[in-house]
Formats: C-alpha cells, structure tokens, sequence
C-alpha cells in the first residue's frame, strides 16, 4: 500500500504543531517543531495570512498526517462518514480512531501510528486470536487486539511492555499492560479523541 515517504518532521512544520509521528523523539527537545517553529521550504517564515479555503485545506491535510492516510484513501473515509448518521465530523473521526493502526498506537502498544502501522503489517498483532497485518482494518466493540505470543519475547516488545506502563489507553479502550492487549469496550465519543482538531473545516472543505 502506498504512503508517505518524505522527510516526517517537515508535516509537523508545515501544520505549525505536534502531530507525533516519531515517537520518543517528539517529547524531546530535539523536536523539529521545538527547533525550527516555522513552515519548512523558502518562504517559511514569510506571509502568514491565510484564506477561508486554505485555512480548510491545512485542517485536512493536518488529520490526514496525523493518521498517515494518502488523500484517495481519507476521501473514501469522508464518503463513509457522510453515508453514516450523526455528525459527519465526528463519523469521520470515529472512522479514523478505529483503524487497526490507532487502537495499537492509543493502547500504548506502540510508540507512534508510524510505528504502530508497521508493526501490524509485519504481522505482530493478533484480533480475537487472528493474526491480522492489514493497518486500516477497523476494529468493532468487544474485539481483542494483542500482540501474538512470538512477538512478545523479542527485543522491540520487551521494550514496548516496559513504556506502556507509562501510557494509558483512552476510556473506550481496555488495556491490559500484563499481557499486552486491549479490548474495545466502547465506540469513542468526540470527547476521547484530539481536541485540537476542528473536522467542521474539513466538512466545509469537502462541501464546496
Ligand atoms: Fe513532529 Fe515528532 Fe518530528 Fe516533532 S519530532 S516534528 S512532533 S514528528
């Protein structure tokens, strides 16, 4: 499957925030966003005014980045979000949270979506007792999500099992430091999920 392979700092610069893509080294000091706090490229640190669409579209592509999903794919998500009841906004959000890749990534299972992403792939997760490496599957209510019984004697896991007691899961998560798995006890609400982001602009966006 395709996706991003530029320079990973330069997203967070270009959206003026954290998006926390590269794990430990985003609570460092060493953070590009720390370093360098302006927008990559020439003009960087040039105009600053920006129009309705363009506030929209940095609102899109800050998500999109955020979770690591190419543009095709994030506008089937929207077509998805928009056929759901409810708020389209936060369907679409909902949608996002639910992906494979994230529920390991919020239960603390990896250190970033990045990281959490490449771990389902080479196969390290298990959901109800299945091995699944497909990063966008989305998980449902009362699914277990666990990393397989090989994995967790390798180094990486170790290392994994030693930060996730520092990390907790969000409330519609279930997790379970000892054996390394969570459950799904809930769907999140807007509330669980980042309160940085403004979806109506992305609505709006796709509205036009
Ligand atoms: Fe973004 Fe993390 Fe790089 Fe900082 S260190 S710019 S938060 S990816």
């Amino acid at each position: 499957m395709a996706r991003y392979t530029g320079a990973v700092c330069r997203q967070c610069r270009r959206e003026g925030m954290k998006l926390y893509l590269k794990g430990d080294r985003c609570y460092s000091d060493k953070c590009a966003v720390v370093v360098k706090n302006y927008a990559p490229g020439q003009h960087g640190q040039g105009r600053k005014k920006v129009s309705e669409y363009g506030t929209q579209l940095r609102e899109k592509q800050k998500v999109r980045r955020m979770y690591g999903i190419l543009e095709k794919q994030f506008h089937n998500y929207f077509e998805k979000a928009e056929r759901q009841k409810g708020v389209t906004g936060e369907n679409l959000l909902r949608l996002l949270e639910l992906r494979l890749d994230n529920v390991v990534y919020r239960l603390g299972l990896a250190s970033s979506r990045v990281d959490a992403r490449q771990l389902v792939r080479h196969g390290h997760f298990t959901v109800d007792g299945h091995k699944v490496n497909i990063p966008s599957c989305l998980v449902r209510i009362g699914q277990v999500i666990a990393v397989n019984e090989k994995s967790k004697k390798s180094p990486k896991f170790e290392e994994i099992a030693a930060s996730m007691v520092h990390r907790n899961a969000p409330q519609w998560l279930e997790q379970d430091k000892e054996s390394l798995s969570g459950k799904v006890t809930a769907l999140p609400v807007r509330e669980d999920m980042d309160q940085n982001i403004n979806e109506q602009l992305i609505v709006e966006l796709y509205s036009r």
